[in-house]
């Protein structure tokens, strides 16, 4: 990534305004996924808030043991739709997170994280080389190799484990039209946010955007300028790098002339509503970003907010949706998703027990909290199988799981693997995308 803007010594930590707005009620802790898991003050929301203004204050030094509780956080802000007083846990987490790194107080582990997400996320280049090079494992014979001859069991740190739950690489990528997606005619015209890791892992997903955004007339272009959102940075704790790409995008997308900024990912989308709150204090991009996040809009919001066309085509299935936490915790767009699935013919939608509870995906926290991130899917496997009775019988009725974020879907596809269980992992666009093509056969 060029370094096209001197950044400014922005000193993050988070706001004394927000933490004090913490009332101590507790109400958020029967919704915090790692408190319910380990039950300590310390891994519930209250308790970080609590954590996190003693360091502020001078009161606690950040040990690695305070460090961890920290860093267990899956920042799903599930503690946020539950909190009364309103508190912006996201935000405390995500400063709080920035004051530890730029003031050098985080374990080695965590300071190699953010070097590779610095080194990686910016540069399309390197990570289509990475994903060139996975793909290349999986297809040359290496994978069936290194499975067969045991070698993965001997090497340490649950590696063996680790490469059981790497994604299938596509043979492509997904390559925007150079042209846009519809006549010239088209009225309105939206931009789709392409991303880092969706074009290499789910070209599919994208394709179904652009045919179903294309069959509402919209005409979608894909600015070549835009790059990563920034997320994967801004949860590690460099914000430096975020706000880089942050104004990357702000200039790519401000310069297509486009109503909408349509957004198939919902740790993405999360992440470009908050550029505005992000670059509150460059005095170049604070109003541009505020105007770039007001053209934001998740795909599934997007979808409900236009004069939505109902496929006629049926999809006989039945579903289930996982909320994305991003989705639903930090943009609040809960219905949507849902609208659109019961407008779709033949489809059978059923409701996990706890839909809005984090998978344990998390952006790589999957990775850097293994086992964390496991006991959660373990979780949500078992309330998968209970709701879609998805046995591993054999039966040809492979059930669904549609959800609205890359980083779900993998752990989902991970999930169903790891537990044995049939079943396929679709964007919900995937499925309104069968639906419309179903059409021509009614
Ligand atoms: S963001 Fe999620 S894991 Fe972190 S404190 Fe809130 S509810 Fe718990
Ligand atoms: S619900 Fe909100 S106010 Fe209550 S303890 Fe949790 S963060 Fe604090």
């Amino acid at each position: 990534m060029a370094e096209r803007h001197i950044e400014l010594e922005i000193v993050d930590r988070p706001s004394a305004k927000d933490m004090s707005q913490c009332v101590h009620c507790g109400f958020c802790l029967q919704e915090c996924p790692t408190y319910l898991q380990l039950g300590l003050e310390t891994d519930s929301p209250r308790g970080r808030i609590h954590l996190l203004q003693a360091v502020t204050e001078g009161r606690a030094e950040p040990t690695p043991s305070l460090v961890s509780h920290l860093d267990l956080c899956l920042q799903c802000r599930a503690c946020e739709t539950a909190c009364p007083s309103g508190v912006p846990f996201g935000r405390i987490m995500e400063s709080g997170r920035a004051m530890l790194v730029q003031s050098g107080r985080v374990p080695l582990a965590w300071r190699l994280r953010v070097w590779l997400l610095r080194q990686l996320f910016p540069y399309p280049k390197r990570l289509r080389l990475l994903f060139s090079l996975l793909r290349l494992y999986q297809r040359s014979g290496l994978r069936w190799l290194l499975r067969t001859s045991r070698l993965l069991r001997i090497l340490p740190g649950g590696l063996a484990e680790a490469e059981s739950m790497l994604p299938e690489v596509p043979s492509r990528a997904y390559e925007p039209p150079a042209e846009p997606s519809t006549g010239a005619a088209a009225a309105r015209r939206v931009a789709l946010l392409t991303g880092c890791v969706m074009p290499l892992l789910y070209p599919r997903t994208h394709e179904a955007t652009v045919r179903v955004l294309d069959r509402h007339g919209l005409q979608v272009v894909a600015p070549p300028e835009q790059g990563c959102c920034g997320a994967l940075n801004l949860h590690a704790g460099d914000r430096r790098t975020a706000r880089e790409l942050a104004r990357r995008n702000i200039d790519a997308f401000l310069s297509a002339g486009v109503e909408a900024v349509v957004v198939n990912s919902a740790g993405c989308g999360s992440t470009l509503k908050e550029y505005g709150e992000l670059l509150e204090q460059d005095p170049e991009y604070a109003e541009k970003a505020q105007r770039f996040s007001a053209l934001v809009r998740d795909v599934t919001e997007f979808l409900t907010e236009l004069p939505f066309e109902p496929p006629r085509g049926a999809v006989r299935q039945r579903v289930t949706y996982q909320d994305s936490c991003h989705l639903v915790h930090a943009q609040q767009v809960r219905s949507a998703p849902r609208e659109l699935l019961r407008a779709i013919p033949g489809l059978e939608l059923v409701e996990l027990e706890s839909p809005d509870r984090c998978c344990g995906s998390a952006g790589i926290y999957s990775l850097a909290q293994r086992d964390m991130s496991l006991r959660l899917l373990d979780d949500k496997m078992r309330d998968v199988a209970a709701t879609l009775r998805a046995e591993p019988t054999g039966s040809a009725d492979v059930p669904v799981i549609a959800t609205a974020n890359p980083g779900c879907m993998l752990q989902m596809e991970a999930g169903l693997r790891r537990h044995g269980l049939p079943g396929r992992v679709v964007h919900i666009v995937e499925l309104l995308d069968e639906a419309y093509a179903a059409e021509e056969e009614t």
